[in-house]
């Protein structure tokens, strides 16, 4: 399931990049992204 880790929703178009504190995969779809929504993961690290 690709889901954005921003919005909890199912992306068309997302795009992934590694964690930069566990380089775990972080999805984001491109609403988030151009509206530059906090993204959370599982570590606990947020960004932009
Ligand atoms: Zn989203
Ligand atoms: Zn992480």
């Amino acid at each position: 399931m690709k889901e954005c880790t921003s919005c909890g929703k199912e992306t068309q178009g997302s795009i992934k990049f590694p964690c930069p504190k566990c380089k775990n995969d972080i999805q984001r779809c491109n609403k988030c992204r151009s509206l530059s929504i906090e993204y959370k993961c599982d570590c606990g690290h947020k960004g932009p």
